[in-house]
């Protein structure tokens, strides 16, 4: 990953490009089995040991509110996050709670009436059921 585009995107999301911070960007841009906010620290933890739990998460956090990185909710387990680089859906396995992308397609918008005064920021996808791991084999015949 080039340290430039890493560099330039945080200071595009208007975030000082701290070590620390750039750690947890090139780790997420180059990670795309969407980890989890402790596999991160892990992660940034095993490159320099100096960066402690409260400020990975810190940085985490406002990597997500800067709009660099996405948070993606798994009910009943912990967040995954992953870097936006280029849009896509995501899927979500009932069994295993692994999640996968999806190639991007345009979502249609909701009716205005729908959306009353609320402002919409954006819209994704998120596909349940059994990824190809946990899907029962069809019988041969
Ligand atoms: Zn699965
Ligand atoms: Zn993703």
């Amino acid at each position: 990953m080039d340290a430039a585009v890493i560099k330039r995107s945080l200071e595009g999301g208007g975030l000082r490009c701290t070590p620390q911070r750039y750690a947890v960007m090139a780790f997420l841009m180059e990670c795309h089995r969407h980890p989890t906010a402790a596999e991160i620290f892990e992660a940034v933890n095993r490159v320099d040991p100096r960066s402690s739990r409260a400020t990975t998460y810190n940085n985490l956090r406002d990597l997500v509110q800067a709009g660099l990185v996405r948070e993606v909710a798994v009910e009943g387990r912990a967040a995954r996050f992953d870097a936006k680089g280029m849009r896509h859906h995501h899927f979500i396995c009932d069994r295993c709670g692994n999640v996968e992308d999806l190639e991007w397609y345009d979502v249609p918008k909701p009716a205005s009436g729908a959306v009353g005064k609320r402002v919409l920021r954006e819209c994704e996808l998120i596909f349940r059921g059994l990824c190809t791991k946990c899907a029962p084999r069809r019988a041969s015949r």
